[in-house]
Order: C-alpha cells, then sequence, then structure tokens
C-alpha cells in the first residue's frame, strides 16, 4: 500500500521547463505507479465524498486525469475546462491572468447546470489564476463552487489566497 508521502516522493522536478526560471513538477511518475496513483485517488476521493457534489469540473490538461477518474468514483458527472480554441460546441470564456501575460479559458455552455454543486479538480494550485478562471466560469452558469481541489499545491505562489474567495481550497501535497 503506498502513502501519499509515497506519492510526494515520485514527483520529478524539472528545472527550466517549460521557460526558464520555472520548476516544473511532474506528476507522470505518479501516474505511472499503480499504487502511488490510488493512494492519491483515494484522498481526492474521501476529500470530496458525502458532501453532495454533483459534477466535476476538470482543468486541461493534467486535471483531466484525476477529475475523470473522480468521477467515475463519485458516480457523477465530467465537463472539462479548456483553453481557448479546443471545445467544438458554443462556450462561455474567461480571461485569465498568467504568470506573464493573459490566456483565455472555455467551458461548453451547458458544461454545469443552474444550482449544481460543482468541485474543481486540477493537478497543481501555482499562482491561481487558472482555478480562478474556472471558478468564473462555474459562476457565470450559475453553479456554486463546493470545492477547489488539487493535487499539488505550491504555497509560495499563493494561489490560495486568490482563489479562496471563490470556494474552500484542498490540495494533498504541499511544497
Ligand atoms: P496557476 O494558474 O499559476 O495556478 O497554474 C496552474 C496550472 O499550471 C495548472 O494547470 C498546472 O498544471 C500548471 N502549472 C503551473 N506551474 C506549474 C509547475 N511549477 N509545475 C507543474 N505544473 C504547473
Amino acid at each position: 500500500m503506498a502513502s501519499l508521502a509515497q506519492a510526494r516522493s515520485l514527483i520529478r522536478e524539472v528545472p527550466d521547463f517549460p521557460q526558464p526560471g520555472i520548476v516544473f513538477k511532474d506528476i507522470t511518475p505518479v501516474l505511472g505507479d499503480a499504487a502511488a496513483l490510488q493512494a492519491v485517488l483515494d484522498a481526492m476521493e474521501e476529500r470530496l465524498r458525502r458532501r453532495g457534489f454533483q459534477r466535476i469540473l476538470a482543468i486541461e490538461s493534467r486535471g483531466f486525469f484525476f477529475g475523470g477518474a473522480l468521477a467515475d468514483r463519485l458516480k457523477i458527472g465530467l465537463s472539462p475546462v479548456r483553453k481557448l480554441g479546443k471545445l467544438p460546441y458554443k462556450t462561455d470564456r474567461v480571461e485569465y491572468a498568467l504568470e506573464y501575460g493573459k490566456g483565455t479559458l472555455e467551458a461548453h455552455v451547458d458544461a454545469v447546470h443552474p444550482g449544481e454543486k460543482v468541485a474543481i479538480v486540477d493537478d497543481l494550485l501555482a499562482t491561481g489564476g487558472t482555478a480562478w478562471g474556472a471558478a468564473q466560469l462555474v459562476q457565470k452558469q450559475q453553479g456554486e463552487v463546493g470545492a477547489f481541489l488539487f493535487v499539488v499545491e505550491l504555497t509560495f505562489l499563493k494561489g490560495r489566497e486568490r482563489i479562496a474567495g471563490a470556494g474552500p481550497v484542498e490540495s494533498l501535497i504541499v511544497f
């Protein structure tokens, strides 16, 4: 049985990716280790279950791995949030701040039904710009952000402070 501590030890640091100065936390070794992946998914499921969530909103692209598995475990629907131009149907859009500059996130107009309690899932919380954008989309579609849930949180970037006003913030592994 793997623990979250073991999953943490598998996270690989890649300096200067995708650009100089960024230390990228590569979670693919966690995905590749069955016991570590189960430990992470068990912990994520534990955080969300019995709280009445009706939908997972998974953020492109690594959020899809965890969001998809959690939707299956919780037996609830799954909607993707993607970068501009990837979704085929009509979308709602929101501009969000990147570390340098701006980006645009999209969700299909029917991604969230009015009144639904939604969990926003991603692999990692850095500055919080992406999660904030996803929360704006939920609010635009009259859903309720019942939780933000991340596998990894980089506390020194203070993303939690940025998004806490939009919903409860939870993470499993903190750096
Ligand atoms: P942010 O919007 O700054 O919170 O960035 C979060 C998004 O960018 C997530 O989808 C992460 O997968 C990705 N990300 C940002 N910084 C890192 C990092 N140092 N290592 C891995 N992924 C990152």
